[in-house]
């Protein structure tokens, strides 16, 4: 394997402005780099080999000319299969979509475009993206890369474990309960969920409309700053998406960070956290007061009905959602039905699997007459205390920081059939897309088997310079992201 692939964007684009290498080499040699392990890992779907390689040369072309490049032109990305790509298939790693080609690009792959980043292929996620493990794909298993009997977590597991694996530089994952920073947890990698309306939804699968985000992985924090930087911005095709100025996050990185406060989120590091863990973020809290911040403990006692809060949510939204996948319009229709209502039936009860129908059935119940106001209006009016818990703890605080998740990655199969526990490991990220916040996940140690331990790090809505700002100052004075997988 070429040893540059192990390298950030920021190394890449200085081999790429020197000329040790050529941009289509580069996409070449992931290329080489995937055909050679993802039988292994399975991080991949499918591939986009030729707009790939046109990218690339329009970047060669550009470097020739001595042209003004963008940050991440050339650097190889891999992007999520709920993301809509222009004439390529985009399955959502459901049967349903098996063969679905999408006619357009969602705006974020339009300005992974324009920002001239090759996109080298679509990568496997859990079916809709629901679930942590990536074990819910209709296609395939995604191995961590650290330890190919373990999950690389999920839903965004293929592009965790792309990045980890060296199969890509950059990927897009989303992030709607914690799917963008457990698997960057897990693969010992960056990842971020941005404040929810910072990056346009348009073209991505809908799973859960108010918590859904789409946001960047790298192997450290600038490369995620500049990749948000290349996705935010007002669009006009999502009502939800922010118009206001998107920051240069890679401007705010190096600021001191002498004198912030340091929330400790009391209840994620208590009970049922693994003493490898717990160890590695009192570590890393030490990291922080050696940095000259000040650290405060700071309580959100209704943290404890997140899960249920979002799975009241998430579900009911899911079951809205889905609805639109009948047989008609996308994808996968069922043969010879006898009528209209069996064409639908079975085509549903064909192409979705058993944790979708599981996450339907859930979110019907919690719609349905009679349960709105007990279950689905419920939540709501949590979810809004929840929120209000944040808000009063900004108050005191710059950041918040906690374990992305209370353990380590798990191995393949020992939680499948045991839908609570697998819920329970979103403890930690889940309030985050509740309360509409920015989040990150990154390194910060390795439990007893060598496996990755993430660091989390919440900032208040629009915060995302002072999240990039004191995540970047850990990274600079840490050194777990140059321990990379032996893979
Ligand atoms: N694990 C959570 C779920 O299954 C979150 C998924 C996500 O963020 N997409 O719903």
């Amino acid at each position: 394997m070429n040893e540059l692939l192990k390298k950030t964007a920021s190394e890449q684009r200085k081999a790429l402005l020197n000329k040790e290498i050529s941009a289509v080499e580069l996409v070449n040699a992931e290329f080489a780099r995937i055909e050679s392990i993802d039988e292994t890992l399975g991080a991949f779907n499918s591939l986009c080999k030729e707009q790939a390689i046109e990218t690339a040369k329009e970047v060669d072309k550009k470097i020739a000319a001595k042209e003004d490049l963008p940050p991440l032109a050339g650097i190889p990305l891999a992007l999520k299969d709920n993301i809509n790509l222009k004439d390529t298939k985009t399955t959502a790693s459901s049967k349903i979509l098996e063969n679905f080609v999408s006619p357009y690009d969602a705006t974020v792959s339009k300005k992974l475009k324009e920002n001239l980043i090759p996109i080298l292929g679509k990568v496997n996620l859990d079916e809709f993206a629901m679930g942590s493990s990536t074990e819910n794909s209709a296609f395939k298993i995604t191995r961590n890369p650290w330890d190919t009997n373990k999950v690389p977590g999920g839903s965004s597991g293929g592009s965790a474990a792309a990045v980890a694996g060296y199969e890509a530089t950059l990927a897009l994952g989303s992030d709607t309960g914690g799917s963008i920073r457990l698997p960057a947890s897990f693969c010992g990698i960056v990842g971020m969920k941005p404040t929810y309306g910072r990056v346009s939804r348009y073209g991505l699968i809908a799973f859960a409309s108010s918590l859904d985000q789409i946001g960047p992985f790298g192997r450290c924090v600038e490369d995620t700053a500049l990749l948000l930087e290349a996705i935010a911005g007002h669009d006009s095709h999502d009502s939800t998406s922010l118009d206001i100025p998107v920051p240069k996050f890679s401007d705010c990185l190096n600021k001191d960070i002498k004198g912030k406060k340091v929330g400790v989120i009391k209840e994620l590091l208590g009970d049922g956290v693994s003493e490898d863990v717990k160890k590695a973020v009192e570590a890393a809290i030490q990291t922080y007061k050696d940095l000259g911040a000040e650290i405060v403990e700071i309580s959100l006692p209704l943290l404890e009905h997140s899960i249920g809060v979002y799975y009241i949510l998430a579900t009911a939204e899911a079951s809205s959602n889905l609805a639109r996948f009948d047989g008609v319009k996308y994808g996968h229709r069922t043969e010879n039905p006898k009528n209209l209502l069996e064409m639908y039936t079975k085509t549903r009860a064909e192409g979705f699997g058993d944790e979708v129908k599981r996450r339907i059935m859930l979110g019907t119940y919690a719609l349905s007459a009679g349960y709105y106001d007990a279950y689905y209006k419920k939540a709501q009016q949590i979810r809004r205390l929840i929120k209000e818990d944040f808000d009063r703890a900004f108050e005191k605080v710059d950041i918040l920081v906690s374990p992305t998740c209370p353990n380590t990655a798990f191995e393949i199969g020992s939680k499948i059939s045991d839908p609570l526990s697998m819920y329970l490991t979103d403890i930690g990220t889940i309030s985050a897309n509740l309360a509409g916040i920015p989040g990150l996940s990154m390194p910060c140690g390795f439990d007893s088997d060598g496996m990755p331990i993430g660091l989390q790090i919440l900032a208040p809505a629009l915060g995302e310079d002072k999240l990039f700002n004191m995540a970047y100052n850990f990274e600079k004075a840490t050194d777990f992201k140059s321990v990379q997988p032996k893979i």
